[in-house]
């Protein structure tokens, strides 16, 4: 590995909830069940600018499986762990209850906006990681600008980050807040080389973030649902896509059609639904995707930026 480039670990690629969700006995999670899909964890990215420091993209409730599926973050003395943070692109319970997971004893720097670090103190469950002076060193985590992750001892970790503010809404556990730039983020990742990866799990649209996007090598987008009416058409919920702060992959202002011409010269759909028809390798909606130049982010995927 050339010394300053990004590495990524893909830690997860489904919603929250996981694939198969456990109270879920659609087509998809029935076939996952049976092995006829690839199961997969909650969405999350490590990263690392040195190949010793780590720095998580959100804290998935499937985090300690993950770093046990992980060689690289593994342990390498007898206590500790190479995983010096998190960064945080909301508050939402998959992209934060990870943090609880990892309770034991092993400070951690978390980077978020002020919006989701005020939602998550609002919680008495979180005191569990104060239980000594810097074991959670939060950092704040300004919009638009670029900032170098530090561990929680400051220590260097080489790599650059910038959010950016993604169209979402607040956790569904503060039904009605008004919705603040902070509530949701996409991050840019940059290696020294030149090359930026752009994370944006989450977003109810593509046309604010457009010119983030296109500064991205690497792309991973929400690819949450296909349709507009997925979870309607199923029988599975009441709310559209947008209605849930996703931008849809298909139709007219989808995904697909608004990242026509992006640069990326790699375009990956993460965070996936598991009513999404992209799932099944062999569907015409995977196929379509793949036509249009992307493809879907699998479970420990290693790339280099
Ligand atoms: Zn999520
Ligand atoms: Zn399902």
């Amino acid at each position: 590995m050339s010394e300053m480039s990004l590495e990524l670990r893909v830690l997860g690629t489904a919603a929250g909830g996981g694939f198969p969700q456990w109270n879920c006995g659609c087509s998809n999670c029935a076939r996952a069940r049976l092995g006829e899909l690839p199961a997969r964890l909650q969405d999350s990215v490590a990263v690392t600018a040195n190949a010793s420091d780590w720095f998580l993209l959100n804290a998935s409730p499937d985090v300690t499986r993950q770093v046990e599926a992980t060689r690289p973050l593994w342990p390498r003395v007898r206590r500790g762990s190479p995983i010096r943070g998190f960064v945080l692109t909301n508050g939402d319970i998959d992209h934060v209850l990870g943090l609880l997971l990892l309770r034991e004893n092993h400070p951690l720097a978390v980077y978020c906006t002020a919006e989701v670090r005020a939602g998550l103190l609002e919680n008495p469950m979180l005191r569990t990681l104060m239980r000594f002076e810097g074991q959670l060193v939060w950092r704040s985590l300004p919009i638009g600008d670029e900032i170098e992750l530090l561990g929680p001892a400051d220590e260097r970790s080489g790599i650059r980050a910038r959010a950016f503010a993604a169209p979402g809404k607040p956790p569904l556990h503060f039904p009605g807040a008004a919705w603040a730039p902070g509530d949701n983020v996409g991050i840019e990742l940059a290696s020294e080389q030149g090359g930026r990866l752009v994370y944006a799990s989450g977003t109810a649209a593509v046309g604010p973030i457009v010119g983030d996007l296109e500064r991205a090598s690497v792309l991973l987008l929400d690819g949450t649902f296909w349709s507009e009416t997925e979870l309607i058409e199923r029988e599975l919920g009441a709310r559209s896509a947008r209605e849930m702060a996703h931008v849809p992959i298909s139709g007219r202002d989808g995904s697909l059609a608004r990242c026509e011409g992006l640069p990326a010269g790699r375009k990956l759909f993460t965070h996936i639904n598991n009513t999404n028809p992209i799932l099944d390798p062999r569907s015409p909606e995977r196929a379509e995707l793949v036509t249009r130049g992307w493809d879907v982010a699998e479970d420990g995927m290693r790339l280099l930026i």
